[in-house]
């Protein structure tokens, strides 16, 4: 019997790694973000999983034994990278009862039963949304095994992950075994848990510097400062969450290499602008999160049609606030029903700060790299990408910068030897893109009119891809 079951894992892994084929797509428009370039009629060699040739149809040897797919009239752009998603979450109303607990309408340890059966379903939609790299911003220990999955199964993102945060607040309500939020109170025991989480090799150490009257910048900024130090000894990168300027500014002074959301409380000053471009600081933006939560309470949530067709069913029905039970419905989704209009607001004054600024530092040539926050409250796992590109483009960035932030950008987060050999479309990288039915450099729009999704080296029509 165990021979049988490790026939079948070995074969099945196999499946994932080796794809078969030689491939060449002909006459499409391939854009490459990376450096710019357009080239029209192109062809496109793939052997293997890797990208061998690109040319022009005039220039191009394609190998005898390739297997043609005619792209005529298609754009062929590198796999989308969503640069910050948890896989621990589902997007849902019930999965983070930190926030909104209602154990009393749905059990929290039900949700992430949930979560991890539908994990397979859920690389898929991404896929379906032409991203073929992520990266897991943070969770419990599981994201290991998370990692692992996604490199054995086809239809699934790239994975990079980061583990448990280390934080300056404590979130009791999520730790059924497996905490992924520490609450870490002394620089020894932030050192203490980077050499814990060393060995598994995690793709970046997660600081979680949340700042409220109790936990003002300075005092966790010690913590901070001394797992950087840890991480740097083991040579791991280190992503950090600051919303406010002053924690920003803190968290790159002391060596963040990734700053995973906008400032969203003033606009960033100049001196923080010149720390982030000496530093060579990324940021990731992660626009579209900021409306979901409190959109979702005030029942006011607009999904695109993207979220709503490729986003999950069952998902997307847990939003509707106004299914929860009478009495069963917290004080901040109440509070949040009693009046939309003021949360509606608040997100409108939120943007106009987060737009300012990622326009502000993009601009200075600051990296920026795409990423969602998928997986929070109503933040759906895959589509909710091209919310995130609206409101980029909202901010004033034209398609190319969008898709450089998307392509080339965000596999520079996502790193190590993986990193380096995706985002663009040139010989000796990965065979990751997605090819598409309309010209995104004329709308940001037609960045989702997918027609085939490639991954290492496969060739998937979208509709072949999720349910
Ligand atoms: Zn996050």
């Amino acid at each position: 019997m165990w021979r049988w079951f490790s026939t079948l894992a070995i074969s099945f892994a196999l499946l994932a790694s080796a794809p078969a084929e030689n491939i060449s797509l002909t006459g499409g428009t391939v854009i490459n973000p990376r450096d710019g370039r357009i080239i029209p009629k192109a062809v496109v060699s793939i052997k293997g999983n890797t990208i061998e040739d690109v040319s022009t149809a005039a220039e191009a040897k394609p190998a005898a034994d390739a297997r043609v797919i005619d792209c005529t009239g298609k754009f062929i752009l590198p796999g989308y990278i969503d640069t910050h998603v948890h896989f621990f979450q589902s997007g849902g109303l019930f999965t983070r009862p930190d926030v909104v607990d209602l154990n009393a309408v749905r059990p929290y340890a039900e949700e992430l039963a949930t979560v991890k059966r539908t994990l397979p379903d859920t690389f898929a939609r991404h896929l379906r949304s032409g991203i073929t790299s992520v990266v897991d911003v943070g969770g419990p220990l599981w994201n290991f095994e998370v990692r692992k999955l996604a490199s054995e199964t086809a239809k699934a993102p790239r994975v990079a992950v980061a583990a448990q945060l280390i934080s300056s607040v404590a979130r009791p309500q999520l730790d059924l075994g497996d905490p992924p939020i520490i609450q870490i109170a002394t620089p020894d025991k932030g050192r203490e848990l980077v050499r814990k989480l060393a060995p598994q090799k995690p793709d970046y150490i997660k600081i979680w510097y949340v700042v409220s009257p109790d936990s003002p910048v300075e005092k966790f900024r010690p913590i901070v400062k001394a797992v950087i130090e840890e991480s740097r000894r083991s040579k791991l990168r280190v992503a950090v969450h600051a919303t406010e300027l002053e924690a920003a500014r803190a968290a790159v002074e002391e060596g963040a290499d990734l700053l995973v959301h906008s400032v969203t409380d003033k606009p960033v000053d100049e001196a923080f602008v010149r720390l982030m471009q000496a530093r060579g600081t990324t940021l990731t933006p992660t626009l579209v999160v900021f409306e979901r939560y409190s959109r979702t309470f005030a029942n006011k949530l607009e999904l695109t049609p993207e979220e709503k067709t490729w986003g999950s069913a069952e998902v997307i029905a847990s939003l509707d606030v106004t299914k929860l039970p009478e009495g069963k419905v917290p004080s901040r989704i109440n509070d949040a029903l009693a009046n939309p209009d003021a949360v509606v607001e608040r997100v409108r004054q939120t943007y106009e700060i987060a737009l300012k600024n990622l326009k502000t530092l993009h601009d200075a040539g600051v990296r920026i790299a795409t990423g969602t926050d998928a997986g929070n409250i109503g933040t759906i796992h895959g589509p909710s990408i091209f919310r995130e590109f609206q409101l980029m483009r909202e901010a004033g960035l034209t398609p190319m910068q969008i898709l450089q932030c998307t392509t080339s950008n965000a596999a520079r987060a996502f790193g190590g030897p993986t990193g380096v050999k995706l985002g663009a479309i040139e010989p000796g990288r990965l065979a990751d893109m997605v090819i598409l039915n309309a010209n995104p450099l004329g709308d940001i729009a037609r960045a989702s009119d997918i027609h085939a999704v490639v991954k290492n080296g496969v060739v998937y029509p979208a509709e072949s891809i999720a349910q």
